[in-house]
């Protein structure tokens, strides 16, 4: 029998307001434990929650960003369980009536558009970090850091529309994207800023209800949450094919063993007594407040790779890469503008694939090895621009400009001061490339006999020669020119 997964995700991001989301604290990472905590975070009977504004903007931002229909009255609630880590007893979250509701995303996977829906986006607040002992296995103590009790959460609900591993990961990553863009997450999945509880069942195909889910936690990167939903698909069809049944439970992903393992049965909304949260006033927002917000959105993702494609007149593929941060998209329109806006030597149509290589092959290349974003980019836009106009003006040839790119990558200075200084200007002139090239075919007479039987493959080899013989300076298309007249003579 042939069978289909089905996949929900629930994704909690912390929101980078500089305080928590009912009290005053910082919500700086990093800072030693428990010193960033009140009596409003801390629990304590009789103290009062105060909503952060700006968390709530950020809540809208996220909402509008996904088309989501924000409502002008939502509701906190109290949802109630005891954990060490949750001083209160109770998180403050959203149940009935959440901020946002009905949106969806677009992704793309293989070539081909998804729609991705999204049941709400709604607020809460963090808990508190257990610390147990060094490891898990030898803890003789646990502690708890409440520095992070009260850090605003939106927590995004998708639909179950997602029907494999490889679909779960581009959605998360076009959420994460979005947020970034939006400049209210980080995004840091290992330090757990963007955290995502994986809901998978299956089903055969064909068949129309969706069969029992297990939720999976514990996936701190992309990589895991691939791996462990692929597990589970392959779990639960073995127990099914087993004549077993799957049992609605949450499951833990343990990344050495690359498996999951049940953790606890499944618990449900109403063992959290639900109930409204009687210290906040319902939040109301208006349609001026939303438009507000709505005129600081930024161009997102999406957008931004689509006008790279009409605008730049680029492959896809490429548009995608280059917008994957708003920094580093930033920095290939100020290349490309530059590059247009000082006159180059080749059409103004090939300027932004060109642009496109060098930030793609070179750049990313070199940033990557390093681990460096392109916020610290050694090689400023004006520096690549200039190298770039030297291969047009025939200075020098594509091989010497990568040397010389990376020798500004590395030192900063100036291309055009790497190429005097080192002596790389091209050769182009006709005597001295004539003079290399009739010492490489007296050199090779065997060769060159070859050659003139009609083993024409040889011109290569030739020219890889004079490449070597002139240190890789020989302008290529003066070479191939000089080179034919002198074979055929
Ligand atoms: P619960 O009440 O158990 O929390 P919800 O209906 O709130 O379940 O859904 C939680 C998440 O699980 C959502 O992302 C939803 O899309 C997903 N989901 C719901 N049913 C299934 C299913 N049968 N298989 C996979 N995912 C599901
Ligand atoms: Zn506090
Ligand atoms: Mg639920």
């Amino acid at each position: 029998m042939k069978y289909e997964a089905v996949i929900g995700l629930e994704v909690h991001a912390q929101l980078l307001t500089k305080s928590k989301v009912f009290c005053g604290c910082s919500t700086k990472f990093g800072a030693e434990a428990n010193t960033q905590v009140c009596p409003v975070c801390l629990g304590m009977p009789g103290t009062l929650p105060v909503l952060n504004k700006t968390a709530v903007e950020y809540a809208v931002k996220m909402a509008l960003a996904t088309h989501c229909k924000v409502n002008h009255k939502s509701l906190f609630a109290r949802k109630n369980y005891f954990y060490p880590d949750l001083p209160k007893g109770y998180q403050i979250s959203q149940y009935n009536e959440p901020l946002t509701q009905r949106g969806y995303i677009d992704i793309e996977v293989n070539g081909e558009k998804k729609h991705i829906g999204i049941t709400r986006v709604h607020m809460e607040e963090d808990a508190g970090k257990l610390l147990h002992g060094e490891s898990y296995e030898d803890a003789d103590y646990s502690f708890v850091d409440l520095n992070r009790a009260g850090v605003p959460l939106i927590e995004i609900v998708s639909e179950p529309d997602i029907r494999n591993s490889e679909e779960a990961v581009e959605y998360l990553k076009a959420l994460r994207d979005i947020l970034v863009y939006l400049e209210i997450c980080d995004g840091n999945m290992e330090e757990g800023s963007f955290r995502c509880d994986a809901n998978v069942s299956v089903r055969p195909a064909g068949q129309k209800e969706f069969g029992t889910k297990a939720e999976l936690k514990n996936m701190n990167s992309f990589r895991f949450v691939q791996k462990a939903i692929e597990y589970e698909i392959n779990r639960q069809i073995e127990v099914i094919e087993n004549g077993g049944k799957v049992i609605q439970e949450t499951r833990l992903f343990d990344s050495d063993k690359g498996v999951t393992i049940s953790m606890r049965s499944k618990e449900e909304a109403h063992d959290y007594r639900y109930f409204p949260e009687p210290d906040l006033l319902p939040l109301q927002i208006d349609e001026a407040w939303i438009a507000e917000i709505k005129s600081t959105l930024p161009e997102l993702p999406a957008e931004k790779r689509e006008r790279f494609v009409k605008e730049y007149g680029i492959p896809s593929y490429d548009a995608g890469v280059l917008t994957a941060t708003k920094e580093l998209a930033n920095y290939y329109e100020e290349c490309v503008q530059k590059y247009r806006g000082q006159g180059s030597g080749i059409g103004g149509q090939e300027i932004p694939k060109t642009v496109s290589n060098w930030v793609m092959g070179e750049l990313l290349r070199l940033l990557k090895e390093d681990n460096r974003d392109v916020k610290d980019c050694p090689v400023k836009p004006d520096n690549l621009v200039k190298l770039m106009k030297m291969v047009d003006a025939g200075i020098v040839n594509l091989k010497t400009a990568k040397e010389v790119f990376e020798d500004v990558y590395k030192t900063g200075k100036d291309p055009e001061a790497i190429v005097k200084g080192k002596g790389l200007v091209q050769i182009s002139d006709e005597g001295a490339l004539v003079k290399a090239i009739d010492e490489v075919l007296a050199a090779n007479p065997k060769e060159v006999a070859e050659y003139k039987t009609g083993k024409e493959k040889l011109f290569s080899f030739f020219v890889g020669q004079t490449m070597k013989a002139t240190k890789g300076q020989a302008n290529p298309q003066v070479l191939n020119r000089l080179l034919k007249e002198r074979l055929a003579r």
